[in-house]
């Protein structure tokens, strides 16, 4: 598949100044080049439409469900410091990480699969960049018109018109990446404490100091850098290329039916002029928000957003031209003229794999117990033998409760000898606590059969939750000659 790179400057961005040729500038290779400010043009259609409703359940979500509290705690919370991740009703711990490198996986998969279908819309409707950066340039907008207004304001001396309405747009900016700063930190500390901490200057330092770099990064990233981001830092626009075939869907440009383009009068008839349809009116590159022109083929630049396919769409409908001369459509479709396949292997594969990785994600996570139990044999001492002629063993019981409310447990042991369990039968463990305990096993002299048996210790909630978990340790007694030496009994 052919990829283009953009003219040097196209439509929807102002130059700036060139700069005056010095014998120094001359001598020094200027390996940057300045980034030309990017004024898209707002226009309504289909995908206009479609990016604001899904941005609005993102955003919402993002914002509100740190908000959200689940028995007196929050429902989302990444508790680092205590190593355990709430996620609404489930809690994940160290000892779960699989689950999230499966969900890590899981998601590879599915931005696999999607981008096979239908390119890279993932990063048009969904990225956060991408919706972040709608939101600043709708507040550009808002305070400062549409891209004439924008274009001409830039380029009017500073007045109090000006200062005002940039003060007001970076105000909003400020206040947005205030709120969008606050709430990621708000994922990993109470959410609840953090803005009253702000203004009381009581919050913590590593709090303070990740809210004050995602309002910075934020305020970078969707107020100054934007479509640069999507260019040269993301990863993912040079390998995307990778994931497509011949059948995945991709904004084009139909040159066949375009070509050669031209302006005209809107009653007038391409076959009269001798023209294609496109009127070259350039209004797809000033609604795009990566600043290419389309008609240039496919580029690496282009994040799949429709905003040109609604552009033209609106100059196709005025000129009385059928839709589509810029639509999402296929390579097969538009060069070979064959039929869009959704059935292809690549795509059934990757879509298998995501189905079996979600199945054994969701299998796994049914079968999770949250309990566990570790058994910690006393390893400075093998065994003791007790005045009462019993050999004992020590050990250290831990119950993690894993379960978001409390539990009362009996804890009891399998074993092929007759061992006697000396220690708290039953416990009780609060929600996300860890009860270490000793425990003792004994057996009489007279019973030793083995020199290491194992053991079994088996703890059950015993409150009518469906939980039970158990761990195996050894049983060590110790040899007849030591017997002999330690006790004096003969003939054991
Ligand atoms: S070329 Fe069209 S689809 Fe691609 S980024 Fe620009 S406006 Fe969006
Ligand atoms: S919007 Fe359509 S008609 Fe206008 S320049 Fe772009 S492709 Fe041509």
């Amino acid at each position: 598949m052919e990829q283009t790179s953009p003219p040097a400057q196209s439509d929807n961005q102002v130059a700036a100044e060139p700069a005056p040729v010095t014998n120094e500038a001359i001598r020094v290779l200027n390996l940057y080049q300045t980034a030309d400010k990017i004024y898209t043009r707002s226009l309504e259609g289909f995908f206009h439409s479609f990016r604001r409703w899904t941005w609005i359940p993102m955003l919402a979500g993002y914002f509100l469900i740190p908000w959200i509290s689940i028995n007196g705690r929050q429902a989302v919370w990444f508790d680092l410091a205590e190593r355990k991740f709430y996620i609404f009703w489930l809690t994940l711990w160290p000892q779960d990480l699989p689950f999230l490198a499966a969900l890590l996986i899981i998601s590879a998969f599915a931005l696999f699969t999607i981008t096979n279908f239908a390119g890279r819309i993932w990063c048009g409707f969904s990225c956060p960049q991408t919706v972040w950066t709608g939101i600043f340039i709708a507040i550009e907008r808002f305070f400062e018109g549409d891209r004439n207004k924008r274009i001409k304001l830039d380029a009017q001396p500073w007045t109090l018109n000006k200062f005002t309405r940039k003060g007001a747009v970076q105000l909003s900016w400020m206040l947005i990446s205030l709120a969008t700063g606050l709430t990621f930190v708000g994922y990993f500390n109470p959410i609840r404490q953090l803005l009253p901490d702000l203004i009381q200057l009581s919050i913590n330092a590593a709090a303070l100091f990740w809210t004050l770099l995602f309002i910075a990064l934020t305020w970078a990233n969707a107020g100054l850098m934007r479509e640069q981001i999507c260019l040269y830092v993301c990863p993912y626009a040079r390998f995307q290329s990778v994931m497509f075939d011949p059948d995945t869907l991709i904004v084009s440009y139909n040159k066949t039916r375009g070509e050669p383009r031209g302006s005209r009068k809107a009653d007038q008839k391409p076959a009269a002029e001798v023209l294609g349809d496109c009127v070259d009116c350039t209004l797809c590159v000033q609604v795009c928000p990566t600043g290419i022109d389309i008609r240039d083929g496919l580029q690496y630049e282009c994040i799949s957003c429709g905003l040109c396919v609604d552009a033209c769409n609106a100059v196709m409908e005025k000129m009385h031209y059928p839709k589509g001369l810029i639509s999402f459509t296929t390579e097969n479709v538009l060069d070979k003229g064959g039929t869009f396949r959704l059935l292809r292997p690549r795509l059934l594969g990757y879509f298998t794999v995501l189905i079996l990785m979600c199945g054994l994600f969701a299998g796994q996570l049914s079968l999770r117990v949250p309990l566990e139990v570790d058994i910690i044999r006393d390893r400075s001492l093998l065994y003791r033998v007790t005045p009462e002629g019993m050999v004992e063993n020590s050990y250290q019981l831990k119950v993690s409760n894993m379960d978001q409310r409390e539990h009362r447990y009996t804890i009891s042991i399998k074993s092929d000898q007759a061992l006697i369990y000396r220690g708290q039968s039953e416990i009780s463990v609060a929600e996300g606590e860890v009860v270490d305990m000793l425990a003792r096993l004994q057996l009489p002299l007279t019973d030793v059969r083995q020199l290491n048996q194992e053991v079994e210790f088996i703890v059950t909630a015993s409150d009518g939750a469906a939980l039970s978990s158990s761990e195996k340790s050894r049983f060590l007694a110790p040899l007849q000659t030591d017997l002999h030496k330690q006790t004096g009994i003969k003939n054991l």
